[in-house]
């Protein structure tokens, strides 16, 4: 049996836990914080619960594949509802669209908007049904970290190989990708939306990332009930059966190194504790520059320039009455993604006139507010954070800026004198509470039209027995990747731990 310690209890290193004590380990992990789940974390107050970061599921057949690994059915653990529309549009011209759960619908109703854009639609659809099906087969469920880990080129070359190189349009953006198929620019500054579930430009990020399209148009959008919180709930329980030992509260401040193998871990109080291989959660940066650090960090930083995702700004809002009109997942968009985009992601300042995304899961699951009120959610990407940023200077009047937003395009015009409760989470907070890079909320960012996708790998090559899991090592951020990370760091661990003997644990 293989002694694995694990440092961050996210999804990710609950998905490692959980799977690796499935698989026989023996499992002890640490997270510096009082609750387990990272980032999904909630708020209850005054009678509204809010889950305070993620709120969209997609691919809850990552959950059930991690689930299964116990021999569990994740229906006996989770109870998750199929919401349709996926998103309500709101723009900035008074348009409302309704992204539907089915293709056929959603084509129907921006035919609808824009006749020309019917076909358009299917045609992207097409492609991204082929970059998901690419995405599937070379990208996930394994360790990468760059091109060579996708595919054999040279042992593996085909016709058909070829034909899945190409149909990943190096040469292309996402933006680009969108724009070869759609002429409405309301559709399109839809689509562009999906890749910021990656903290990413459009404009910078490669066209296999339009693959999100399909992985949430083809697989739908899942509401567990209780909240997204419900998630890590789900796996705390499962980790605990497994006999998973869990050390929340405890800071883990170094990993030990011993001729370039992982040995130790040591937290804050100067505790030492020895592991045969340890997965890291924490950010994967962080992990090499602050836990490990020295010629390690130094070779780490040879590699790729890293460059954190965006950030963002949270308002809950508990409102005394709700707002009719909003469907269970909003986004109120911009005047201009290019004025929104070149501030967030090229000027690295607030934009002046942000798209909000707006949950309102009252919809789903009344109980989350009490009765006829609203428990709305109401989030803004920012940049990343720099030197020059204080968020406690700069809220007041970005929260005004939101308010401001929600009023103009989404009719929400007396949003103030309906609230009753209302809290914050800023770029600082993000950055203080899950020590993430430079406040990121979906880790590194996917920028470059050939390298773009590509993270730090699940199997360290820089450390021995070092496994990476989490939303900035492969095979990125959200929910169902993170969760997948943790998964494939717990592979990688479990193949090297059975092929060779395991090595002796340091005293
Ligand atoms: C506001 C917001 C909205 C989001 N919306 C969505 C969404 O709608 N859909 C979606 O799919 N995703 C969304 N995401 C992204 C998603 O939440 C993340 O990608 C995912 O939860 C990240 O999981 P993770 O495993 O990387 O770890 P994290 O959640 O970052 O957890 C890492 C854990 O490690 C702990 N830790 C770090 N260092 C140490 C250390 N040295 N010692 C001990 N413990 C340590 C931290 O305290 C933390 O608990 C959102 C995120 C935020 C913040």
């Amino acid at each position: 049996m293989t002694t694995v310690g694990i440092i961050g209890g996210g999804l990710g290193g609950l998905a490692a836990a959980c799977t690796l004590a499935a698989r026989g380990h023996r499992v002890t992990l640490f997270e510096k914080n009082p609750w387990l789940g990272g980032k999904a974390a909630v708020l209850e107050e005054q009678g509204f619960r809010f889950d305070m970061g993620p709120t969209i599921l997609t691919m809850p057949r990552v959950l059930e594949r991690i689930f299964a690994e116990a021999g569990r059915n994740l229906s006996d653990y989770l109870t998750l509802v199929r919401l349709d529309p996926q998103w309500r549009c709101f723009y900035d011209d008074g348009t409302v669209l309704d992204l539907r759960d089915d293709p056929v619908r959603s084509r129907e109703a921006i035919g609808a908007l824009s006749p020309r854009d019917g076909q358009g639609f299917d045609d992207f659809m097409a492609v991204a049904r082929r970059l998901a099906s690419v995405s599937d087969r070379f990208f996930f469920w394994k360790s990468v970290e760059d091109l060579r880990d996708t595919m054999d080129l040279k042992a593996n070359m085909s016709l058909a190989t070829l034909s899945d190189v190409l149909s990943l349009r190096m040469h292309r953006t996402v933006a680009g990708q969108i724009k070869r198929n759609i002429a409405d620019p309301r559709v399109r500054q839809m689509l562009e939306h999906f890749i910021q579930y990656v903290g990413s430009s459009p404009l910078g990020a490669p066209a296999v990332l339009c693959g999100i399209a399909q992985m949430q148009l083809g697989e739908g959008v899942w509401y567990p009930m209780g909240g997204t919180r419900a998630v890590p709930v789900a796996l705390t329980r499962l980790a605990e059966e497994l006999g998973v030992e869990f050390r929340p509260g405890v800071d883990v401040t170094r990993i030990h190194t011993e001729d370039g193998r992982a040995k130790a871990v040591v937290t804050s109080h100067g505790d030492r504790f020895a592991f045969d291989r340890i997965v890291s959660n924490m950010d994967s940066v962080r992990t090499y520059r602050e836990l490990i650090g020295g010629s390690v960090w130094e070779a780490f930083q040879r590699g790729r320039k890293r460059e954190a995702a965006c950030s963002g700004v949270v308002l809950y809002l508990g409102l005394r009455k709700a707002y009719d009109h909003l469907a269970h997942h909003n986004f109120v968009f911009s005047r201009s993604p290019e004025e929104e985009f070149g501030a967030i992601y090229d000027q690295g300042e607030p934009a002046p006139d942000p798209t909000a995304y707006v949950a309102a899961p009252a919809r789903t699951e009344p109980g989350v507010a009490p009765e006829g009120g609203e428990a709305l959610y109401v989030l803004v990407h920012t940049p990343y954070l720099r030197d020059r940023h204080d968020w406690s200077r700069m809220l007041p009047a970005y929260r005004r800026t939101i308010l401001d937003k929600l009023r103009r395009t989404a009719g929400m015009d007396d949003i103030e004198e309906r609230i009753v409760v209302e809290r914050t989470l800023t770029p600082q907070d993000i950055h203080d509470r899950y020590r993430v890079l430079n406040g990121a909320i979906y880790g590194l960012a996917s920028h470059g039209r050939v390298l773009g996708a590509f993270k730090p790998g699940n199997r360290s090559r820089q450390v021995r027995g070092l496994y990476l899991a989490g939303g900035s090592a492969h095979p990125g951020p959200g929910m169902p990747m993170a969760l997948m990370s943790g998964w494939i760091a717990a592979d990688a661990l479990h193949k090297d731990a059975t092929a060779n003997a395991p090595p002796v644990a340091a005293q």
